[in-house]
């Protein structure tokens, strides 16, 4: 009997325990408490949360087998995130603060051959188009003497700023702006590549040898196959030049397969 009266007493005690409770909570402005859930399963309150309706497995919609966001991107997507960096690039002070704009590069992006020129001039730092100038018009008639296109290929520099006055880019700046050329040149991934003139070739296959020495024989980089020659500026000056450019374009033509008329 005294157990089942201290049990009895137990309870009342817990019920005026608890209405003392609700009665401060109502008090303090709780007007509902939230149903009792199982917490080992709960990662937040979801009261508020809107809860989207049950899916029958055969209605959701298929996972794919590669998420967007584990493929790489697309080789033009690849190309202007690298544009971006370079139109925003103060690497070298005193070019980014003279120039009108940078020069990135233009062309077929899945041509098998790339024209790397040294350096932007007055008018494609004008322009913001690699090889417009005279020496551009040159360039595109030895494209053509080679039975190929502007769009067919694929043309840069070295730098990407325009050197004041037109002189040759400095090393300082060549190494400042070959981490640019080294992703362009990984991302488009041609199978031949043509050096035009000394800054070029010295640049891209890390030489200090003279572009009369480099020209007239393949050389290598990365998996491409590269012939140097004569820059088309160089060619404006010295016109008989244009004879041995056209010997170079002629054994690269022959390792690409392109059969001149
Ligand atoms: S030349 Fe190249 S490294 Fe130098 S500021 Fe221009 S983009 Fe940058």
């Amino acid at each position: 009997m005294a157990s089942q009266q201290e049990s009895d007493d137990h309870r009342a005690l817990s019920r005026r325990a608890l209405r003392q409770k609700l009665e401060g909570l109502q008090g303090a402005g709780v007007t509902h408490l939230p149903k009792r859930q199982n917490t080992s399963a709960q990662r937040m309150p979801t009261a508020d949360v809107p809860t989207a309706p049950p899916v029958k497995s055969a209605e959701a919609a298929p996972i794919p087998r590669h998420p967007a966001a584990a493929r790489p991107p697309s080789q033009l997507v690849q190309l202007d995130l690298v544009r971006h960096e370079v139109t925003a690039c103060v690497k070298c002070p005193h070019l980014a603060a003279a120039r009108t704009q940078t020069v990135f590069g233009a062309g077929n992006p899945r041509a098998r051959l790339c024209f790397i020129g040294e350096a932007p001039g007055a008018d494609e730092d004008r322009l913001g188009e690699p090889f417009v100038g005279r020496a551009g018009q040159l360039l595109d008639k030895v494209i053509e003497a080679c039975t190929l296109k502007r769009g067919d290929v694929y043309v840069l520099n070295v730098l990407k700023c325009r050197p004041p006055e037109n002189r040759p880019p400095r090393p300082d700046e060549i190494a400042n702006c070959r981490g640019y050329l080294e992703r362009q040149l990984a991302i488009l991934q041609p199978e031949y590549i043509c050096c035009l003139g000394a800054t070029a070739a010295q640049a891209l296959l890390n030489t200090d040898e003279s572009i009369g020495k480099l020209r007239g024989r393949f050389h290598k980089f990365d998996r491409a196959t590269v012939l140097c020659t004569y820059h088309p500026s160089y060619l404006l000056r010295v016109p008989s030049a244009k004879r041995d450019v056209w010997e170079d374009m002629k054994v690269l033509m022959r390792a690409m397969g392109v059969e001149l008329a």
